[in-house]
């Protein structure tokens, strides 16, 4: 394959505003230039509070019309086919518009993009199956029913590190079974979602079910506050995420987070070796670690664990850092200045602990753009701050374990709660660690495999709610009971 131009053109994105896409009402925009080229690739709407007000009241005029809360689950999965269609149409397009923004490398954002078309077809299969039940078993003069109605109008908050990926792990969803929505994508990232935008509009849902709003520092806390939006989903920092709880609990809203994570990957004794050393590399290095679901925790078994830790550091060395367009590339780019700084101040941090410093620990010398060498720490304290906090980057910190119950005490020894895996031949470990693991996701042997059937979220500080799978029916829905009585009532007011 070959390496991809940068594109010539500036990409000028417009907002959905209730079926028009249009610039915000003041006409500001704000730029994005590509982290690992340094070039603008991209200008947007910098939507105001008011444009943010207008979006919510249409999205509350629409799902109250009925139009589409109301129509028939066919109509709605045949809509969400068009748009998973139209995705798979503009597959490259986005791919390349993920790369510029995010500085990923282009091979992983072209099956970011598939995934993204696979979450649109799943959910429209879902249009057709948001039935409620029934219960014949009240006595025979009743008939109960537990119908499942649309939440309403959803507030969506998206994060730079997958923006269209995970914006798809929420509003099919949310639209499969009849809630309307607005989407606030990251300021960082907003291309791929505003794309999303035209094409649904292009796909004919009706105006005002999907609103997708840019801007930057004074939209996100005016979506959620507003009292005509019912649910909040949210993805992104635990910090924000506590404002966004509180904000949406002030009214009651129902709210759902997706938030950060320190998931440890666990290698037993009797793991496959070389196996489990590529998936190591793997869990801390794909988005350049840029992940809520990042391996960055190895809890490595005691008889192990010089000889594992050594061919980790081999690995790492292997894989190949560099320009996101060039297709044998595997890590890229830093997505921002913040973030970079945040990795180097948790890598001095490292340091500071007395964690061996075995790869890394520093930026990547380049002519353009924002690279960071890939870092291992081994021999990490358990109380140490790279061993409990979200770094986001390219980072490891390993940490060695005597036998399963001492994994599991350093697994669930956390703030976070989101995925952990394991890594070993005997089954029955395997089990016991995955009934055992306080978190939402664990995998077995492997990581980081998804699939739109499956849920996925966090326990403690990594979130609350499912997304994805069957279960997401139930996020996005209300449970309304109606009692229906058969036959005389027996009288309340005597004798009458
Ligand atoms: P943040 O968690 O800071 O979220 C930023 C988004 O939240 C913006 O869209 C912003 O909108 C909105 N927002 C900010 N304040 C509020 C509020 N009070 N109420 C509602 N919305 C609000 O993400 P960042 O991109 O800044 O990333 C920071 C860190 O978060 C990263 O370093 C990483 O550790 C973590 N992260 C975790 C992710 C995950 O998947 N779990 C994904 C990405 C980041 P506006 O601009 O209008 O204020």
């Amino acid at each position: 394959m070959t390496k991809q131009a940068l594109p010539s053109l500036v990409k000028e994105y417009k907002i959905l505003l209730n079926g028009r896409l249009e610039d915000s009402s003041d006409g500001e925009r704000f730029d994005r230039k590509s982290p690992a080229h340094d070039v603008q690739v991209g200008t947007y709407p910098a939507a105001t509070p008011e444009d943010m007000d207008s979006a919510v009241e249409a999205a509350k005029a629409a799902f109250d019309s009925g139009v589409w809360s109301e129509a028939p689950g066919t109509d709605r999965a045949r809509a969400l086919r068009k748009v998973a269609e139209l995705i798979e149409r503009d597959l490259e397009q986005l791919a390349l518009i993920e790369t510029l923004e995010s500085g990923k490398p282009i091979t992983q954002s072209r099956s970011e993009m598939e995934a993204v078309a696979e979450l649109w077809w799943y959910a429209a299969t879902l249009s057709q199956h948001a039935e409620g039940s029934v219960n014949t078993d009240l006595g025979s003069e009743y008939l109960g029913l537990s119908v499942r109605e649309p939440v309403g109008v959803v507030g969506m908050i998206t994060p730079w590190n997958f923006p269209l990926l995970i914006a798809s792990q929420k509003l099919p969803f949310a639209l499969a079974v009849g809630c309307t929505a607005v989407l606030k994508p990251s300021q960082l990232t907003p291309g791929t979602s505003l794309h999303l935008g035209e094409l649904i509009n292009e796909a004919g849902l009706p105006d005002g079910v999907v609103n997708v709003i840019s801007g930057q520092g004074k939209i996100g806390a005016r979506l959620t506050a507003h009292k005509k939006v019912d649910m909040v989903s949210f993805t992104g920092s635990t910090q924000v995420g506590h404002a966004v709880a509180s904000s949406a609990l002030a009214d009651f809203k129902r709210v759902s987070l997706e938030l950060g994570g320190k998931n440890p990957m666990v290698v037993m004794a009797d793991a496959d070796f070389e196996a489990a050393a590529d998936a190591a590399v793997f869990g801390f290095t794909f988005n350049q670690g840029e992940c809520c679901n990042s391996a960055s925790r190895l809890l490595i078994h005691e008889d192990i664990a010089d000889a594992f830790e050594q061919r980790v550091v081999e690995l790492v060395g292997q894989v190949p850092v560099g320009d996101p367009l060039d297709p044998e590339t595997k890590i890229g780019a830093i997505a921002s200045e913040e973030q970079l700084a945040r990795i180097e101040e948790m890598v001095q941090s490292g340091i500071d602990s007395g964690a061996a410093l075995r790869c890394g620990g520093e930026r990547l010398s380049t002519d353009v753009g924002r690279f960071y060498n890939t870092t291992v720490f081994t021999g990490v304290e358990r109380d140490a701050e790279i061993a409990h906090e979200e770094i986001f980057g390219p980072v490891l910190s390993t940490i060695r374990f005597k036998d399963l119950d001492d994994a599991l005490k350093l697994t669930n020894n956390s703030q976070y709660g989101l995925s952990a895996g394991i890594w070993t031949s005997d089954l029955d470990a395997g089990w016991a660690f995955a009934r055992k693991a306080k978190v939402g996701t664990v995998w077995l042997n492997c990581w980081m495999d998804g699939f739109p059937e499956l849920s996925f979220g966090g326990r403690k500080h990594s979130g609350i709610g499912r997304e994805l799978g069957k279960h997401a029916i139930e996020e996005f829905t209300e449970l309304k009971t109606v009692t229906a009585r058969f036959g005389q009532r027996e009288m309340w007011v005597p004798n009458s």
